[in-house]
C-alpha cells in the first residue's frame, strides 16, 4: 500500500513502524473482535503505560487509511499485545472482522504518552464507550486500588459483553446511545462532582467528548491538569 504526507509528518515527528502479525483471532458478543498480534519489535522499543494506542494502517480501496487502537495486556517478554475493536461500517473494522492468522499490517508509534498523576488522585472519574473500553480497562488495572466512577455508552446490547476490568470498590454505569450521545451528556452531567483530588478522563464520541471537556473546565471549574481528554470517534 503506498503511505501518503501523513505518514511522512508522522516520521519527521519521531515516529518509528512496526509490522504486526495476527496470532489468534475471536468474535466477541459479535460486537467486537479480538486479535492477538506479535508486536514486530514495538513492545521492546517503546515503552509501555495505561491507554497506550498505535496507529495503523488500513488499505482503503488502494488508498492509505489511518486510525487509532489502544494496545490491550501488551507482553514485551512475548512480543505480543491484543486489540480489541468495536464493530461498526467503517473500513479498521471491517479488517478487523475479516482478518485471518497471518495476515499483517503496519503500525505507527507517535503521540500516545499518559501517566496517572503523581501523587494519585483521590477519585477517578472515567467516562467511554465501545471504542475506548480497552482504554478504561487499562485505566483500571493500572488504579485497581482507586475508587472509580465510570459511565460507559453503548449502542448495541452486544457491545456490552466485553468484560469490565472495575474492582467491587469502582462504580460503574452503563448508558444507551440516545439523541445522538445526549443521554449520555445529560446523565454524566447530572452526576459528575466537582473534586478538587480527582482526575477526570473523558474518550469516547468526539461532540460528546467536547461537551464534557467543557463541562468539566467551565461548569465545574476543574484545571487543565485535572482532565484527559481525546475524541475516539466522529458520528457522521
Ligand atoms: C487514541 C485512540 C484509541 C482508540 N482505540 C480504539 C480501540 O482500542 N478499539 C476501538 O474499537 N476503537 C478505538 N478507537 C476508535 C477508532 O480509531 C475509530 O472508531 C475509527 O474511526 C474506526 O475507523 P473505521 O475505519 O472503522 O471507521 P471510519 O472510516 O473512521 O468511519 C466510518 C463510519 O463508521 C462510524 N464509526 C467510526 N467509529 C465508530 C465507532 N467506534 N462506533 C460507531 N460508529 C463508528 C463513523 O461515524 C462513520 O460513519 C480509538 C481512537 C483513538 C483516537
Amino acid at each position: 500500500m503506498k503511505r501518503n504526507w501523513e505518514a511522512l509528518v508522522l516520521k519527521a515527528m519521531g515516529g518509528r513502524d512496526f509490522r504486526l502479525t495476527v496470532r489468534s483471532t475471536e468474535s466477541i458478543g459479535g460486537h467486537y473482535q479480538r486479535l492477538v498480534l506479535d508486536d514486530g519489535g514495538l513492545l521492546a522499543a517503546c515503552k509501555v503505560h495505561p491507554t497506550m494506542w498505535i496507529r495503523l494502517w488500513f488499505d482503503d480501496a488502494g488508498r492509505p487509511h489511518q486510525r487509532a487502537y489502544t494496545l490491550v495486556d501488551p507482553d514485551p517478554a512475548a512480543g505480543r499485545f491484543t486489540l480489541e475493536f468495536a464493530l461498526h461500517d467503517g473500513c479498521a473494522a471491517r479488517w478487523a472482522s475479516a482478518a485471518q492468522v497471518g495476515d499483517t499490517i503496519v503500525a505507527t508509534m507517535q503521540g500516545s504518552a499518559f501517566t496517572l498523576p503523581d501523587p494519585a488522585p483521590g477519585h477517578l472519574y472515567l467516562v467511554g464507550d465501545a471504542a475506548s473500553l480497552p482504554a478504561v480497562n487499562s485505566l483500571l488495572d493500572a488504579a485497581a486500588d482507586l475508587p472509580a466512577t465510570v459511565w460507559l455508552e453503548y449502542a448495541h446490547d452486544g457491545e456490552r459483553a466485553l468484560a469490565l476490568r472495575a474492582r467491587d470498590h469502582q462504580r460503574v454505569t452503563w448508558v444507551p446511545r440516545g439523541d445522538d450521545g445526549q443521554q449520555l451528556l445529560d446523565t454524566v452531567r447530572a452526576e459528575l462532582p466537582a473534586a478538587p483530588d480527582a482526575h477526570y478522563w473523558v474518550a469516547g464520541e468526539a461532540a460528546s467528548t467536547r461537551a464534557l471537556t467543557r463541562h468539566v473546565r467551565r461548569t465545574l471549574g476543574m484545571g487543565r491538569q485535572q482532565l484527559t481528554s481525546l475524541g475516539y470517534w466522529s458520528a457522521r
